[in-house]
């Protein structure tokens, strides 16, 4: 139906909401379609909303539409975030990079850091966790295409620090994550996922707890998921694009 009304703001209000809502319902539907076309078991993937830039009334349609995962990358925003909704129910997940001075809130106030690519951070994260608090959950960062600009280490010294991180009580290593170089081709997204796909089997001789493999976007979560990916994490399909 066309919208010949005046867009007054209520309106505007209205379609966001059902926007979001709408945007979840299939983005679930992709994510359950390259499930069965790649011969994933059925909801093997969680899907972990990307809410950077966005605000708390966006959270809040997400939330009242069954989503209960939220990641974030700028600290400062995300503890506003997490401070005005202090809703138990939630997961909050850090995918920012991190640097020492943000490593006490991140302890404090997330389940998950998905970014973690120094044992010196590793070290803080596990210094500052609350004792009432279980282990906080760590994904170590890949840099899988080898960009200069990106975060993440080599894959060479993934043991390394895989090995340095286990013996820290308060974090507990989940995964691998990766973001690789973008491309538009499936068949050509597959190629660093499942280089970290083989990383993490390789890793998990050691480490055979490691349960999550964090890769995928809006534009490559099929490549992702025809690899292995255990978590995706959807920004723009469900939100809507960013301005910065
Ligand atoms: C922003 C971001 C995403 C989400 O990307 P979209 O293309 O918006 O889905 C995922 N992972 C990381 C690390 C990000 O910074």
């Amino acid at each position: 139906m066309k919208n010949t009304r005046k867009n007054t703001s209520k309106n505007a209000e209205i379609s966001t909401e059902k926007n979001i809502s709408v945007a979840l319902a299939q983005i679930r539907q992709r994510i359950s379609a390259a499930e069965r076309r790649f011969n994933r078991a059925p909801n093997s993937v969680q899907l972990l909303a990307v809410s950077k830039t966005k605000p708390v009334t966006a959270i809040q349609i997400a939330i009242e539409a069954g989503q209960c995962c939220f990641a974030e990358n700028y600290l400062q925003e995300a503890v506003k975030k997490i401070m005005y909704f202090k809703n138990p129910q939630l997961i909050w997940h850090f995918i920012g990079s991190i640097q020492s001075n943000k490593t006490r809130d991140i302890a404090q106030l997330f389940q998950w850091a998905h970014t973690i690519d120094r044992i010196k951070i590793a070290r803080r994260l596990n210094e500052q966790r609350p004792d009432h608090l279980p282990p906080l959950n760590i994904c170590l960062q890949i840099n899988i295409s080898g960009e200069n600009s990106k975060s993440g280490i080599a894959p060479d010294e993934l043991i390394q620090l895989a090995n340095d991180c286990s013996s820290l009580a308060n974090i507990k290593i989940r995964g691998l994550m990766a973001m690789p170089a973008q491309d538009s081709d499936l068949e050509r997204q597959r190629i660093p996922f499942r280089e970290l796909k083989r990383l993490f089997t390789e890793l998990q001789s050691t480490h055979p707890e490691l349960d999550t493999l964090s890769m995928g976007t809006t534009n490559d979560l099929e490549a992702a998921i025809a690899e292995g990916a255990t978590i995706v994490r959807i920004g723009t399909a469900i939100f809507g694009s960013r301005n910065y």
